[in-house]
């Protein structure tokens, strides 16, 4: 089976409400899309598509999207109707979140240096017959995750359990965390703790993620950038950002988990005290 290349550049995504597409995939298992191209495409109904995103860095490109190609080629779709371009039906069933793109190291070995350098900005690219087993292979490894979407990640409440820390929904976003941490690492931001190093295996997946841009400042027309947008935080410090409404920033947090220490905060002070002189009377065996 002809399989090729669509290369496609980070305004494409964005112009595709890319976020939206990946959170059809994940939930539904396809989306339907018209892929458009200066050229008559050599396509037909059945060709398998590899999507390609090409940053301007080996760090924002790679390997990000698969489907098969649903129609033959068409023209005037375009809006523009003095346009010439061509256009074909593609079925994506498998996305990868921003960030998480298998990039050009990973597929150095699959996918030649020439071919990767042919697939910048809009292109279709035939796939040497030979390099599709490894590229299925690549993404039978690093490519979405068939988990169901409901799933609660390890360690972590229901959103709903969580009443304490108004988190919103970008925070909740599986996506959107994964894209922060990828890019970010795991470590809080604001104290630095990581799970993974303090409880191994069992730590991975717990860090949360803090949406820096307030709420009550996003209309309509906002996209959250993961990148950008949000830090990972770890939930005492995330507790303690949302004490305050618009949420403390992460210098602020800094400031003050530096200057607090149980020894000069007066209100830490007295409750420490009394903690300790209630835990003290508990191991004496005495009463509350
Ligand atoms: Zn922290
Ligand atoms: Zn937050």
């Amino acid at each position: 089976m002809a399989a090729v290349i669509l290369g496609c550049d980070a305004t494409a995504l964005r112009r595709w409400n890319y976020r939206a597409a990946v959170e059809q995939v994940a939930r539904t298992g396809t989306f339907l899309d018209r892929w458009q191209t200066f050229l008559r495409p050599d396509v037909c109904p059945g060709t398998e598509a590899w999507l390609f995103l090409s940053g301007s860095t080996d760090a924002a490109s790679g390997l990000i999207g698969h489907g098969f190609v649903a129609s033959g080629p068409f023209q005037g779709a375009d809006p523009d109707p003095g346009s010439t371009d061509w256009f074909f039906a593609l079925t994506l069933d498998g996305l990868l979140p921003p960030g998480e793109q298998i990039r050009p190291g990973t597929l150095g070995g699959t996918l030649s240096g020439d071919l990767l350098a042919k697939v910048t900005g809009p292109a279709l690219v035939p796939l040497p017959p030979s390099s599709g087993p490894g590229l299925r292979r690549l993404w039978d490894a690093h490519g979405p995750s068939t988990a169901g979407p409901g799933e609660v990640l390890g360690g972590t409440f229901p959103p709903d359990a969580v009443s304490t820390v108004h988190v919103n929904r970008y925070e909740r976003d599986p996506d959107a965390r994964r894209a922060c941490l990828a890019f970010h690492g795991t470590s809080c931001a604001s104290c630095g703790f990581s799970f993974e190093a303090a409880y191994g295996g069992a730590g991975s997946g717990v860090m949360g993620v803090h949406h820096l841009t307030p709420p009550a400042l996003l209309d309509d027309s906002y996209q959250l950038d993961p990148i950008a947008d949000l830090i990972p935080l770890c939930h005492n410090c995330h507790a303690v950002a949302h004490t305050t409404s618009p949420p403390l920033t992460i210098t602020e947090l800094r400031r003050i988990s530096s200057a607090a220490g149980h020894l000069n905060g007066e209100v830490v002070q007295d409750l420490a005290l009394r903690a300790q002189e209630d835990a003290q009377r508990i191991l004496d065996g005495g009463q509350m």
